[in-house]
């Protein structure tokens, strides 16, 4: 039988409320043709974005009813501005859907951010997708990285109270003219929220004996996949879960083949199994040669244990 897993999310978005007030009133401005913009703003330790500040459609933006282009001159005059006097760099862009129904990025949007992402040489960017629902606006984001590409995390937000700093000051003394939204009140709904604590999507549920239904192993798995791809060159790597079972398993690549990890129920007290292959219907793990100690750094220890199996598997395989 063939075993459904999903994908896990891996990021959030950190956005003041200001900002995000910004697009639900830029977006209500168009109700039938899209509309869009530019985020500003820097990545985190762990690479989440971080949006300080919005800019809105330039005077020679295009807009259709199934597309937007953002006036070139515009985005490079403020962002200019923003890089100068705050050290802001492009982070990302939004545009609306306005109602054509499409509350996340089409085809064509997918296409377009993979292709900049190639064009630009960029490890990360975030395209922001506004719908309008009963004279409301709904604001979802999505990352895309160079490692996943095509396989964009949903971004939920960690929304920041109040308005961005860098708003209060640079409204008051921008130099280029600043696209100021018509409509005057925000109107926000179906905001998917997150909490800086929380480092995976709380959509998983695990069974209570599960190591991951503890909030902090989840911390612990963050880690994990972060030191798999700094420190020991594994790439492309997605948090599985087994819809039935409810375990989870780590897929990633090194420069020769994809391998998968999945955490038994009896981890951390037993050793992760490691396989490979990315299926998650493959039976036979590559043989346990390490002893597993469960002592010291739980992320250290799963992370050698990992990359030493996998190590002394393919010198095995080409002696
Ligand atoms: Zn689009």
């Amino acid at each position: 039988m063939i075993s459904q897993f999903t994908t896990l999310e891996r990021s959030k978005s950190l956005v003041f409320q200001s900002e995000l007030n910004f697009i639900s009133k830029s977006t209500l401005d168009y109700p039938n043709i899209e509309t869009g913009g530019d985020l500003f703003g820097y990545f985190t330790y762990s690479g989440f974005p971080v949006i300080m500040y919005v800019i809105g459609p330039g005077e020679r933006a295009k807009r259709r009813v199934d597309f937007f282009n953002q006036d070139e001159e515009y985005l490079k005059s403020v962002g200019k501005e923003l890089r100068d006097n705050f050290g802001l760099q492009h982070i990302g862009e939004w545009h609306s859907h306005h109602q054509l129904g499409l509350a996340k990025p089409s085809r064509h949007d997918v296409k377009t951010v993979v292709k900049a992402l190639d064009t630009y040489q960029l490890d990360r960017f975030l395209l922001v997708i506004g719908t309008i629902k009963d004279a409301s606006s709904t604001i979802n984001g999505f990352l895309f990285t160079k490692e996943k590409r095509l396989d964009y995390d949903s971004s939920p937000w960690v929304v920041l109270p109040g308005e961005s700093p860098i708003r209060t000051v640079f409204d008051a003394g921008a130099k280029s003219p600043l696209y100021i939204p018509k409509t005057e009140t925000a109107s926000i709904v179906d905001l998917q929220t997150v909490t800086l604590e929380e480092p995976i999507s709380k959509k998983a549920t695990y069974n209570p004996k599960y190591w991951m239904s503890n909030q902090n192993h989840q911390r612990v798995m963050n880690d994990i996949m972060n030191q798999l791809e700094m420190k020991m060159d594994f790439h492309n790597i997605i948090l599985t879960q087994n819809e039935e079972s409810k375990m989870v398993s780590l897929i990633f690549e090194d420069a020769n083949k994809v391998y998968r990890t999945c955490f038994p129920m009896e981890y951390p007290l037993g050793p992760p199994q490691i396989f490979e292959s990315s299926d998650e219907n493959t039976c036979n793990p590559i043989e346990a040669v390490l002893e597993w100690k469960n002592e010291g750094s739980l992320v250290t220890t799963t992370v050698d244990y990992i990359n030493q199996t996998i190590q002394i598997f393919n010198k095995q395989m080409t002696a």
